[in-house]
């Protein structure tokens, strides 16, 4: 399987709190997840000059695709983002992680605002499982803590999940969908609020099991293929015995 990471670089990363929280760095951190499905993993760097590396070539090499952004939506060329929804569509798997609710795939592919209510606060979220048994909760328990991050809450301007999984609460007293997954064409995809690049989220281990989980759940089952064309069928008829 081949795994891509679309991360971005913005210079709250290079802060104290950012450098504390991911010293390699947070794509590195994200790279350093994916390759334990065994994988082969790619990071591409996106800031404030768009996300140019992602080429034509790696784009239709991905079987999944992780993205993280926050800062640098807009810097990403149309040209780009159709390319990963048309892959999307054709059955690339993806997982949009933290701020990636306002990237340009994710609202392209669900057609919403994809707006939220938010407060950079630092708070205890704890993300309630509301689909025991789902392949990307697997062993994870009722629910996964994370001492602190950013107040993501409702209402989330989305679609109606295809499946809702995890719905996260936060001490300030807000709730979220923080863990949805959409199906769209022969494609799956997979939300998870949690991430803010100055909290070390990314290295919970039930955060990473979830994570390593939702990969090899959106992972295309049968390949990317074409969506089948309109057909004009002359005539169809059932033969009886
Ligand atoms: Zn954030």
């Amino acid at each position: 399987m081949n795994i891509t990471v679309v991360c971005e670089h913005n210079a709250s990363m290079d802060s104290e709190e950012g450098k504390k929280a991911y010293p390699e760095g947070l794509g590195v951190c994200l790279k350093n997840l994916m390759e334990e499905t065994g994988g082969s993993v790619s990071l591409v760097r996106m800031d404030e000059n768009g996300a140019g590396a992602l080429t034509d070539e790696i784009i239709n090499g991905t079987d999944v695709m992780v993205w993280w952004g926050h800062w640098y939506h807009q810097k990403v060329s149309d040209e780009i983002v159709n390319k990963v929804a048309d892959r999307a569509l054709r059955g690339m798997g993806m997982i949009f992680l933290h701020s990636a609710h306002d990237s340009k795939p994710f609202k392209r592919l669900l057609g919403t605002t994809c707006s939220l209510r938010w407060r950079e606060d630092g708070e205890h979220e704890r993300l309630w499982c509301v689909a025991p048994g789902h392949p990307i909760a697997r062993g994870l328990g009722e629910y996964v803590d994370i001492p602190q991050e950013e107040m993501y809450g409702e209402y989330f301007d989305i679609p109606v999940p295809d499946e809702l999984v995890y719905v996260g609460w936060f001490e300030g007293g807000e709730v979220f969908r923080g863990g949805c997954v959409f199906c769209r064409g022969r494609g799956k995809f997979f939300y998870f609020n949690p991430g803010h690049e100055t909290y070390p989220t990314y290295r919970i281990p039930a955060v990473r099991t979830l994570l390593l989980q939702a990969a090899a759940y959106v992972a295309p089952a049968d390949g990317v293929g074409e969506v089948p064309a309109c057909r004009h069928i002359e005539q169809f008829s059932l033969q009886r015995r």
